[in-house]
């Protein structure tokens, strides 16, 4: 009898590995296996949340587990240019032969929010921020759906292991919320200590898209992103006798207005380039005019020279309205773009994007599958192609029951959006479909 098992056991992963659609079926359902406890460990995740540089406890969970499936796992990878944090970085991997090396990249930190889902697994964590204020934690982005969509993944792709062969490797970033988690693990030498991936892929679920449905963006996806600090110094004095000053509020003003000619007036309007002035902070009182003001900016632009020619601008723009106002020379504007808060675009590499959107419809139907424009937030994601030297891309997970989705549509009233306090993933089609969009990527990319 047993015999006969195995022969049976042998000849269904015979049939796997020859028919396509048989083969799709066993991957089916083996989530359909282990979905209940896909769905635990999200539930477990998504109730732990951990800040961005203090992912200790879901990163060493993500560790074990990938360890437990037989990967290589090395804990702390990553340096931040502040010695004094520790880099919760994980690598694992698992070699399966010659072929190609392939990286999935999964964040592993939360956000200071407070969550208000009223569902029975939410966060109700609190904890102290850097600056020692105690926060709310809040898996708002969805971090704990990738950690779990990646969990998912190695233990198919470990399971599968005569469908492919190459070299796979499973990065768990730390602080892609701060953007310096994806530069911090480069530093510390994940190309070099680690096999360099000829392929580099990750998901992001999105608060717009259907469970069940994915998205894809060949080209420029997301925007490069850079804070910019600007300090407008005048004469303070009396309210009443402006003659006798130089007023900074007034330069602000006057520097805000302007910054918008830069998108309006200054750029080539198909290459998309957003100047926000998020904060401004200046004065005490009503009566006094202050000695200075200060501005806090967000720039977001596709390519590198756009995104240098804006940064030009604001410098050449700010000073500018300073000179006029008659502001004395040791005055003049204090303009920092932040070496921190910075961030490359997301290029998806087109062939390779397209590559993957053939593998979604071929395994979730042409109907789930969604090409999607491109948005200008931004994410530490396109550090890991080596500016644009390895072939990226990063597809998008609807996460939004279907039902609210429609509702929404009709009435005309927003979904809540990532890093809202009510940003509710509909777990189990979520997870069933990025297991199984991201374990056919694999399969395809580093098929016999
Ligand atoms: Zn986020
Ligand atoms: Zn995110």
């Amino acid at each position: 009898m047993r015999n006969r098992i195995c022969l049976l056991v042998l000849l269904l992963t015979f049939l796997a590995g020859t028919d396509p659609a048989l083969a799709q079926q066993s991957l089916d359902a083996m989530i359909a296996r282990d979905i209940a406890s896909l769905v635990e460990t999200y539930k477990t995740l998504h109730a732990a949340p951990e800040l961005s540089h203090y992912e200790e406890k879901t990163s060493s969970f993500f560790a074990n587990q990938l360890q437990s499936l037989g990967y290589t796992v090395t804990e702390r990878v990553g340096k931040y240019e502040r010695p004094e944090w520790t880099s919760y970085g994980v690598v694992a991997v698992m070699k399966n032969g010659a072929g190609p090396t392939v990286l999935l990249r999964t964040e592993l930190d939360a956000l200071p929010v407070d969550e208000k889902t009223n569902l029975p697994y939410a966060s109700k964590v609190k904890t102290k921020n850097d600056a020692g204020q105690e926060v709310s934690v809040m898996h708002a982005c969805g971090h704990d759906i990738h950690i779990t969509s990646m969990l998912g993944t190695a233990k198919m792709l470990s399971e599968l292991k005569s469908e492919w062969r190459g070299t796979l490797v499973l990065l768990g970033q730390p602080a892609e919320e701060v953007i310096d988690g994806a530069r911090a693990v480069l530093r510390d030498g994940l190309y070099e200590r680690f096999p360099k991936p000829d392929f580099v892929i990750a998901l992001h679920d999105s608060a717009d898209l259907e469970a069940g449905k994915v998205g894809f963006t060949p080209g420029y996806a997301m925007a490069s992103s850079t804070s910019v600090d600007i300090k407008i110094r005048g004469l303070g004095g009396h309210g009443a006798r402006p003659e006798t000053t130089k007023d900074p509020i007034v330069v602000a003003a006057q520097v805000i207005l302007a910054l918008q000619t830069i998108a309006s007036r200054e750029n080539w309007p198909l290459d998309p380039v957003v100047v926000t002035v998020g904060s401004i902070h200046g004065g005490t009182k009503h009566n006094i005019i202050p000695e200075e003001v200060d501005l806090q900016l967000t720039v977001r632009a596709y390519k590198e020279e756009v995104r240098k020619r804006v940064l030009a601008s604001i410098e050449r723009i700010t000073k500018g309205i300073a000179i006029a106002a008659g502001i004395p020379d040791d005055r003049v504007p204090i303009i920092k773009f932040s070496e921190t808060q910075v961030t490359s675009a997301t290029y998806n590499e087109p062939q390779l994007t397209e590559r993957l959107a053939a593998v979604f419809a071929k395994t979730l139907g042409q109907e789930n599958v969604v090409k999607l424009p491109p948005v200008m937030m931004s994410e530490d994601f396109g550090y890991l192609s080596l500016d644009q030297k390895i072939p990226a891309t990063l597809f998008t997970l609807g996460a939004v029951d279907p039902a609210k989705v429609k509702r929404s549509k009709e009435t005309g009233t927003p979904l809540p959006s990532l890093h809202s306090a009510l940003f509710a993933p509909l777990p189990e089609p979520t997870l069933r479909t990025g297991i199984k969009a991201m374990t056919a990527v694999v399969l395809e990319l580093m098929k016999k």
